[in-house]
């Protein structure tokens, strides 16, 4: 068994002093608080839970920054998407797991330690199927293995390019399933994460455009955890939708599907007050990804209505164009003040932002990615320790220690990150981080050169 002792450390009943925290196979069997430092454990200074990312694309880690000029007719998500498709024909095996391990090691370094993986890029670069199916599955959980970040796999279904049913363009060759080839996968994904004994499998049906209504509620029929998909990201997206069906892309799926607690919506930016309010009633995970949303100009999703609604919500990085789980928060945040004229406008009492914002996305995050939140008893021992001696947050306790890593600190904010009791993350650097970043740089040398 192992033991760590803390400072001050935030529990799910909040801040607590001396908190001796017990770990065995990776997860807390005991929290008690004023216990005297016992000079045999291992002692750290504030601690807080670790922070899940509930939605990314690893891959897109490498076309960071290279898709950032306007074009004469005016750039846009769908002018995005063609230059990822592009980019992601020269992919093979080797580089897409380099990449991956980067994007991992950069979320840990940043204080997420688990990701939910919405993965789509299944086959090789001619759209044949790899001598293993899910090639590309068993990559992602080396790469997950190799950083230490907890996974929640969430193979991704895709058939079609729009809604009706529509035959998918040569660009989308990589992704396609039928629905008995997706259960193939999905054999192939329980395989890939044998080794791994606390990652979770989920599925995602890529979108209401990528998948018909049959093949919608076969998914939901096989899927063995969390559910994920992207829904209304873009307006255009509505009206297409609103074209194939006469409704709105969630108010579809409230009516077409049993949408639980199970469910991730991701995105979920254009929603009308009758949209918040299902969403909010369901019990299910709004996904919100604000830094890729800003980068691809989605719009803001009427965040004040839903949580006022009683809504549950958690932060991906998404397209991970910048990896940094303090900067989703902030900009969650900031959106909601640009836009509606005022300060700490989402926390529903006279409290901290920065508390009310961390403790609501790490437990939506958690219960999307289908893990156990917060430090307590059986829950995994994911941690993170402030640095209390970073310029941001000298002289603080508390919630203003979370305010200032959230709102005034740039890098270097967390000194240790822990998963599953093992420390990743030694003074804000991974702890391979010179053998996976090297592999990285070789990796876009091949692609990018
Ligand atoms: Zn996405």
């Amino acid at each position: 068994m192992l033991s760590v002792h803390a400072a001050h450390a935030l529990l799910p009943q909040g801040w607590a002093r001396d908190v001796r925290i017990d770990i065995q196979a990776g997860r807390i069997t005991a929290v008690a608080a004023e216990q005297p430092w016992d000079g045999q454990v291992q002692r750290l200074g504030c601690v807080v839970a670790g922070l899940g990312n509930l939605h990314s694309h690893a891959f897109q880690r490498a076309m960071a920054g290279l898709t950032e000029v306007g074009g004469r007719s005016g750039d846009s998500f769908w002018s995005w998407r063609e230059l990822m498709y592009r980019f992601l024909d020269r992919l093979d095996p080797d580089t897409f797991q380099a990449i991956a391990a980067q994007a991992y090691m950069e979320m840990l370094e940043s204080g997420f330690t688990r990701v939910g993986e919405f993965h789509y890029l299944h086959h090789a670069e001619d759209g044949s199927r790899y001598a293993n199916p899910a090639e590309m599955a068993v990559r992602v959980a080396a790469a997950a293995d190799e950083t230490g970040l907890g996974l929640t796999l969430l193979p991704v279904f895709y058939a079609h390019s729009d809604f009706g049913g529509a035959a998918p363009v040569p660009a989308q060759r990589r992704f396609l399933h039928d629905v008995e080839g997706f259960a193939g996968l999905l054999d192939g994904c329980r395989q890939a994460l044998r080794a791994s004994p606390d990652a979770v499998l989920g599925v995602a049906p890529h979108s209401l455009r990528a998948t018909t209504p049959q093949e919608l509620q076969a998914l939901v029929e096989m899927a063995p955890g969390p559910i994920h998909i992207h829904i209304a990201e873009q307006t255009r997206e509505v009206d297409a939708c609103v074209a194939w069906s006469g409704q709105r892309p969630v108010q579809w799926l409230y009516a077409n599907a049993d949408v639980d607690a199970r469910w991730c919506l991701v995105h979920a930016t254009h929603v009308d007050p009758r949209e918040v309010q299902l969403m909010a009633d369901s019990g299910a995970v709004v996904g919100l990804c604000p830094i890729t949303e800003a980068n691809l100009g989605d719009g803001v999703f009427p965040m004040r209505d839903f949580v006022q609604a009683g809504g549950r919500f958690g932060v991906g990085s998404d397209s991970n164009v910048l990896i940094d789980a303090a900067e989703e928060l902030r900009l969650l945040e900031y959106g909601q003040r640009l836009q509606l004229r005022g300060r700490n406008v989402l926390s529903p009492g006279p409290e901290s932002s920065g508390r009310w914002l961390y403790e609501q996305a790490t437990n939506g995050a958690a219960q999307a990615l289908g893990v156990q939140a917060g430090l307590g008893v059986g829950a995994p021992a994911d941690l993170l320790e402030l640095d209390e001696q970073h310029p941001a947050m000298q002289h603080r306790t508390g919630d203003a220690l979370l305010d200032s890593w959230l709102f005034a600190a740039r890098n270097g904010a967390l000194r240790g990150v822990w998963r599953n009791g093992r420390q990743l993350v030694r003074d804000g650097r991974h702890v391979n981080r010179e053998a996976i970043a090297a592999r990285y740089q070789a990796a876009l040398g091949r692609i990018l050169a």
